[in-house]
């Protein structure tokens, strides 16, 4: 197995270029400096990792006209050649899927055992959307005595592209691949406290063939570039992936241009352990699906949901593991749970712990922070908690896990659908009906019975409530990056309203 010398030294050539010319914005092909700049720096030891080119209000309008100007070209080559530039693009993210990982453990804090895969699985969504390219415009026929209609589907235009920083590199081509696919240009605006691996996609892109325009990276702030990304009359759509709060802003910025927007927002995601459940699979399920890639998942289970009767015996189970986990550097191989991204992240995940005591329940496992220099925090477990508690409505987004107990399934199901947020929830039964009913009446885009988060691209990903509006996967991510048009044809002399005759 790789150590973490070896990962430090890899990732030290990777940055080498970085360091120093610092991380540019790409624009209609070209590399594009700001009049300015900001800094990333490594939520490991707080160290510059490279200056990054602050986008502006003029550098998104730029992007959005090179978006404009290429769109015509791209909508218009056929499927099959769009198809083959994505599968390309796919090729070289496997190529390079071990730089892209050491550059998202350094940039983000995530631990190396997930976003090795994570970077494998950017390359498997542009050949998911690839393969689905020939086909994106496909319609329908839907026939009347009269009429033949026809239907067919045709991209929306430049698109806007805002990524959050938790993953940022996956969540950039769950986003920008369908867009392509279906025909649309795009400027991309990811978050910035992760710029590193949205250049390294960007760079990817454009050696793989895809035409200058087409994908244009613009560094920034939420508040100026990413704001002027919402407010540009030539960007046709905005696809957002980050807070709730930020879903509602970008709703007000767009509302002047009209923009249709599709958001995956934040969740407060129940796990839901009935005492007939398979308790050493819940367990495990449980601890994965919230100490996972930091608590930083928007898909965590960060509610503990369990029946009175196994109650004690679950927590004593939990807490053992939970001491467990290891803490460490995030290109170590053995480490579990990396750094915070950021010292405001860490400062807020530390005020709910503050918040978990105050409000009178029981912090039961971790709570500190580990070492001076970093953000590190111990997974933490709250146990004790009631539903009204803040610990147990408001996403904290961190290693951070809230446990209410419950007496029967009436209780669990007004805990479980009692939060602003529904984006997914974790079922734990071995009681088929109730699974059945349950899952029916909870309140979330996405379930899982017995099983912890498995993906599968064709069916459809997003939330209800506050998590979000629109899905991705599949067909569903084409509905939003495309417009539908209806042509009737009349199929003989039918008769037509005659006035003023
Ligand atoms: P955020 O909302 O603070 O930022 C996300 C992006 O929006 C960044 O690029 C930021 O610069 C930009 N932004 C901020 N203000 C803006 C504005 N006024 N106009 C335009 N753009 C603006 O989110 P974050 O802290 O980066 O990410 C964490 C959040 O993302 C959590 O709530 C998490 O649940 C959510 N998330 C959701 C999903 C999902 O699929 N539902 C996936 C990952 C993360």
């Amino acid at each position: 197995m790789t150590d973490l010398a070896t990962h430090q030294a890899k990732l030290a050539g990777h940055l080498a270029r970085f360091r120093a010319g610092g991380i540019l914005n790409l624009i209609d092909g070209q590399d594009v400096a700001g009049e300015d700049w900001f800094e990333t720096r490594s939520p490991v030891d707080e160290s510059l990792i490279a200056r990054v080119a602050l986008g502006t209000v003029e550098t998104v309008d730029r992007a959005a006209k090179a978006a404009k100007t290429a769109f015509p070209a791209w909508a218009a080559l056929p499927g099959d050649k769009r198809k083959a530039i994505l599968h390309r693009i796919a090729d070289l993210i496997e190529a390079r899927a071990e730089e892209i990982a050491l550059c998202e453990c350094w940039d983000t804090g995530q631990a190396w055992r997930f976003m090795s895969k994570a970077a494998l699985r950017g390359a498997e969504n542009f050949r998911f959307f690839a393969d689905l390219a020939p086909g994106a415009r496909d319609g329908k026929s839907l026939p009347t005595p009269d009429h033949l209609n026809v239907t067919s589907r045709h991209p929306i235009g430049p698109v806007g592209v805002i990524t959050p920083w938790n993953t940022p590199f996956m969540l950039s081509t769950w986003k920008i691949a369908p867009a392509l696919a279906a025909g649309c240009t795009v400027v991309h605006k990811p978050a910035e406290f992760s710029p590193l691996t949205a250049r390294l996609l960007a760079e990817i892109c454009h050696e793989a063939g895809l035409p200058p325009g087409v994908l244009n990276l613009v560094n920034g702030m939420g508040e100026g570039a990413g704001r002027a990304l919402t407010e540009h009359p030539d960007i046709r759509a905005i696809a957002f992936v980050g807070e709730s709060r930020t879903g509602s802003a970008i709703m007000r910025q767009g509302a002047e241009t009209l923009k249709r927007v599709h958001f995956e927002l934040g969740g407060k995601n129940p796990v839901i352990v009935f005492e007939d459940a398979d308790l050493d699979r819940a367990l495990d399920a449980a601890i994965f699906m919230i100490y996972s890639l930091n608590g930083e998942r928007c898909t965590s289970s960060s509610r503990l949901l369990v029946q009175d009767s196994i109650a004690d015996s679950f927590h004593a189970r939990l807490v053992e593991r939970v001491n467990r986990i290891r803490v460490g550097h995030p290109l170590d191989p053995a480490t579990e749970v990396g750094p915070l991204i950021h010292e405001t992240h860490f400062d807020k995940v530390a005020s709910y712990v503050a918040l978990g005591r105050a409000e009178g329940a029981t912090l039961a496992a971790g709570g500190t922070r580990v070492g001076e220099t970093g953000w590190f925090l111990r997974p933490t477990l709250f146990t004790g908690a009631r539903p009204d508690m803040r610990i147990a409505q408001e996403e904290v987004f961190g290693p951070f896990l809230t446990s209410i107990r419950f007496k029967d399934e009436a209780e669990a199901l007004s805990i479980a659908n009692g939060v602003a947020y529904g984006l997914t929830g974790y079922v734990w039964t071995n009681d088929l009906t109730r699974a059945l009913r349950f899952s029916d009446r909870l309140e979330a885009g996405m379930i899982w019975v017995n099983s912890e988060n498995v993906r599968h691209l064709p069916t459809p990903f997003g939330g209800v409530k506050a998590s979000g509006i629109g899905r991705d996967g599949g067909d569903w991510s084409f509905e939003f990056y495309m417009e539908q048009k209806n042509v009737a044809f009349a199929l003989g002399s039918h008769r037509i309203p005659r006035l003023g005759a």
